[in-house]
């Protein structure tokens, strides 16, 4: 029987499961929504990927963590930051990128990526639900549209209204009051869409504009998002089939590699650039009145 390994990415509001066998063939992925940080949640996502996979625990040879609660699992061998799994991730996914906008539940990140493809610049909010796929939960259920349905719904808009404001909570008392004044959804849709597209503008800005461009994360599933993204940017963003398990498949990636216990893409300084991300996610981000505040890329190598 073949030798498996495990990518998890235990994400602030998803948990994402990746399974590759020995051959680096990514034989199960799967991603579960049970609420913040759910233990639940990664419990579902194992099953789902061992259901798929027809395997179980016993065939798993190595296990990496990443994510926001990936110190919370005791069945993971490694944990490695989510920065860096979602740079390996979506390089596996789109050999040629060179910068990775990835969206998700609480933060949003922008990763400049090398020639051979390790991370030479980012920058992260996640100071705020601003630009963060929480913005889009919280405004989604202000207008009463689902999720899964507000970037068709904002796409049906012909003009856009300003959200002024950048705080989600700001935000949701805005868009009653547009609400109020009679404005269509789907304007107002279109307003928040543009609103996440300016926020992530910011951070592509104090990393760098490198194309050709990946976007991950769960957020890349929105077509409003994308599409007022390009916009923003001017550029078309290449959004790859598994999107959200970016992370998990770095992170698999990653186990991979131990299991032939030789990282092809290794480089000398990766442990010193592993421990300051470490120690730059551990900084506490808070939600304060400063929230404007840019923070300044972090830059391991041109
Ligand atoms: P995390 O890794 O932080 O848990 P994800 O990368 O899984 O987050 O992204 C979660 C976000 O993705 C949600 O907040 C939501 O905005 C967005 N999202 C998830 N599924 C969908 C969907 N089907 N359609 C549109 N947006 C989605």
């Amino acid at each position: 029987m073949k030798s498996h390994v495990l990518g998890i990415d235990f994400g602030s509001t998803t948990a994402k499961v990746v399974i590759l066998d020995e051959d680096g063939n990514t034989v199960a992925s799967c991603v579960s929504q049970k609420g913040a940080v759910s233990d639940e949640g990664v419990r579902a996502a194992l099953r789902g990927a061992f259901e798929q996979a027809g395997i179980d625990l016993s065939a798993v040879v190595r296990v990496v963590s990443t994510g926001y609660g990936r110190r919370m699992l005791d069945i993971a061998d490694r944990t490695i930051t989510e920065i860096t799994c979602h740079a390996r991730g979506a390089r596996a996914l789109v050999p040629e990128a060179r910068l990775v906008i990835d969206i998700g539940g609480q933060d949003s990140k922008v990763i400049a990526l090398d020639r051979s493809g390790l991370v030479a610049r980012f920058a992260m909010n996640d100071r705020c639900a601003a630009g963060t796929g929480k913005f889009l939960e919280v405004l989604a259920r202000a207008v009463n549209v689902e999720l899964e349905d507000m970037g068709a719904e904002a796409l049906k808009a012909e003009d856009t209204v300003a959200i002024t404001s950048m705080c989600a909570t700001f935000a949701e008392t805005e868009v009653i009051s547009l609400l109020a004044e009679g404005r269509p959804k789907q304007v107002i849709l279109a307003g928040v869409h543009q609103s996440i597209a300016s926020r992530t503008v910011g951070l592509v800005g104090r990393v760098g504009k490198h194309d050709p461009i990946v976007m991950t994360g769960g957020v890349a599933q929105n077509i409003a998002a994308v599409h007022f993204l390009e916009k923003a940017l001017e550029t078309r963003l290449i959004i790859p089939t598994g999107a959200q398990i970016a992370g998990a498949l770095g992170a698999a990636l990653f186990a991979l590699d131990d299991l032939r216990s030789a990282s092809k893409v290794k480089r000398d300084d990766d442990d010193a650039v592993e421990a300051k991300l470490e120690q730059l996610l551990a900084d506490p981000q808070r939600c304060t009145p400063a929230c404007g505040k840019k923070e300044t890329p972090v830059t391991f190598k041109g």
